[in-house]
């Protein structure tokens, strides 16, 4: 049982509110920990710790504020397991699964690393006679980060490392479902020797991040979650002339062409749309079944989600239990709509038997009828709905027909299908050949339409960016005006 503490100025802070809010682990249903939600004053103070910091860091040399970045990847490295069994703990998530988000967290401490080049920009000499024109990125201030619960370990580092390297500070909130990570993430960036106030930590639900947003010091905020919420959170802090950027909630199609080979591709989809519970931001929900390829990819697909072994994460299992009580209801009740709006269930993951934990077995869903708006919901659970089309034109319009726009993918061996598909398919991440189309850290993690407001992303040079501010000069020097040497 652990208390979650607040970490501001370098120090570890006791809530001044009772620990009310329990921190659960999924599979078993037990408290693990308790955590309270900061109050205005201690928001206050974390906000203050992360400016003062800032007046300092941004004036630290660029090669100085990678040294406790260096310092860190070495840390994670060596504590990876410990991590990743805190996130099976909290998440519920395999530690497999666990493991390869903490490797994801540490790429982008490694790409941030490169931040004395990232962060040079451009020079023209000679512009006019005796003049030049030059611009500098700058720290833009206090960044204030909201992550949601799937991703506890990795997540945050979409943002954080590179705004620590940038020279800006950071209060960061992690989800008051699984806070445990990020205390534990904390000493490490404290042991690797970031100074004082640079990295901020408050606990807390909604309301925190609303005192955070609204904080006149905090100058940018980076958001990943629902996306009622992101849309919420983008139209708060754009309103109060904030910088932005809100990553959504998904519905991801999997096009299925018929010449796709059939037994990597059908581990691969089963695996984007089962691994992590299916509570992945990237995980496949529609297989969209091309012409023939229902025949032999409809009977693999079932017969993956039927003998995929669920259980306890620190087990012999391939999928985990999902978040919370609350979450497996929401599940079960939307598949039992599904089947009033006259779906079949081919394969029925509900009430799987597996104890006190909040399990869900994979399910598959058939003949949901196009109409249904459930087609397009945002189940972020374990579930795979099948639907056939006859073209590729049909199936690129129904990818294209949905509200969200996070991933789409295809499976074939035609290069010229996948060539039209990457460049018609209306979302943020493409995968060819590929279930889960996850941006390596020196790329961008995209997404569009109602997965994502805003213009800059996480990860790689679009974080630089959005953490910075581009300041031009322009100079005259003419040579007139010096003395001769
Ligand atoms: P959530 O929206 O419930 O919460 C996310 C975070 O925002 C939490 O820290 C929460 O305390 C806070 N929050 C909740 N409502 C808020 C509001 N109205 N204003 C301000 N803050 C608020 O999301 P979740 O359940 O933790 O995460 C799952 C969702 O996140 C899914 O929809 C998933 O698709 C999405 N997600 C998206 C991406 C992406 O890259 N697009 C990545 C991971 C998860």
């Amino acid at each position: 049982m652990q208390e979650v503490f607040h970490y501001w100025g370098g120090e570890w802070r006791r809530p001044e509110a009772a620990f009310a809010e329990a921190v659960i682990d999924p599979a078993r249903g037990e408290k693990v920990g308790s955590l309270a939600g900061a109050t205005a004053g201690e928001v206050n103070s974390a906000v203050e710790a992360a400016q003062a910091a800032y007046r300092e860091w941004r004036r630290a040399a660029v090669t100085e504020r990678v040294q406790p970045l260096f310092r860190l990847k070495a840390i994670l490295e060596r504590d990876l397991e410990a991590l990743a069994r805190t996130i099976t703990l909290e998440c519920g998530k395999t530690l497999a699964e666990s493991r390869g988000e903490m490797r994801r967290a540490i790429e982008n401490v490694e790409t941030a690393c490169g931040i004395p080049m990232l962060i040079q920009s451009g020079f023209n000499e000679n512009i006019a006679p005796g003049m030049d024109e030059f611009s500098i990125r700058q720290p833009l201030g206090v960044a204030a980060m909201l992550c949601p619960f799937n991703f506890p370990g990795m997540i945050p580092f979409w943002f954080l490392p590179y705004a620590v390297a940038v020279g800006s500070s950071v209060v960061l909130k992690p989800s008051e479902r699984v806070p445990l990570t990020m205390q534990m993430l904390m000493q490490g960036m404290q042991e690797a020797g970031l100074p004082a106030g640079v990295v901020n930590i408050v606990n807390g639900g909604r309301e925190v991040s609303e005192m955070l947003i609204d904080h006149p010091l905090v100058r940018s905020v980076s958001f990943v979650g629902s996306s009622a919420a992101a849309r919420a959170v983008y139209a708060r802090a754009a309103a109060q002339g904030k910088r932005v950027q809100c990553q959504g909630g998904a519905k991801n199609p999997i096009v299925i062409l018929p010449d796709a080979e059939l037994e990597t591709s059908t581990a691969v989809i089963a695996d984007s749309a089962f691994g992590c519970a299916g509570q992945r931001c990237l995980a496949a929900s529609v297989a969209v079944m091309v012409g023939e390829a229902k025949r032999e990819f409809g009977e693999a697909l079932r017969e993956a989600a039927a003998t995929r072994k669920t259980g306890n994460g620190f087990e012999d299992v391939q999928m985990g239990p999902v978040i919370s009580e609350g979450s497996r209801e929401r599940i079960e009740r939307l598949v039992g709509e599904m089947e009033s709006a006259g779906a079949r269930v081919s394969v029925d993951g509900r009430r799987p038997g597996l104890g006190a934990g909040y399990f869900v077995r994979p399910t598959v869903v058939e003949k949901l009828p196009e109409e249904s708006p459930l087609l397009r919901t945002e189940i972020f659970g374990p579930v795979l709905t099948l639907v056939e089309k006859p073209t590729i034109e049909a199936a690129l319009e129904f990818v294209n027909s949905g509200a969200y726009g996070n991933m789409a993918c295809l499976f074939t061996r035609s290069g010229e299908a996948a060539r039209r598909f990457r460049s018609e398919a209306e979302v943020g991440n493409v995968g060819i050949n590929v279930g889960v189309a996850a941006p390596m850290s020196f790329f961008p993690f995209s997404g569009a339409r109602e997965s994502f407001f805003g213009d800059l992303h996480g990860q790689g040079m679009d974080a630089v960016r959005f953490f910075t501010n581009e300041k031009v000069v322009v100079e005259r020097w003419p040579r007139e005006w010096s003395r001769k040497f």
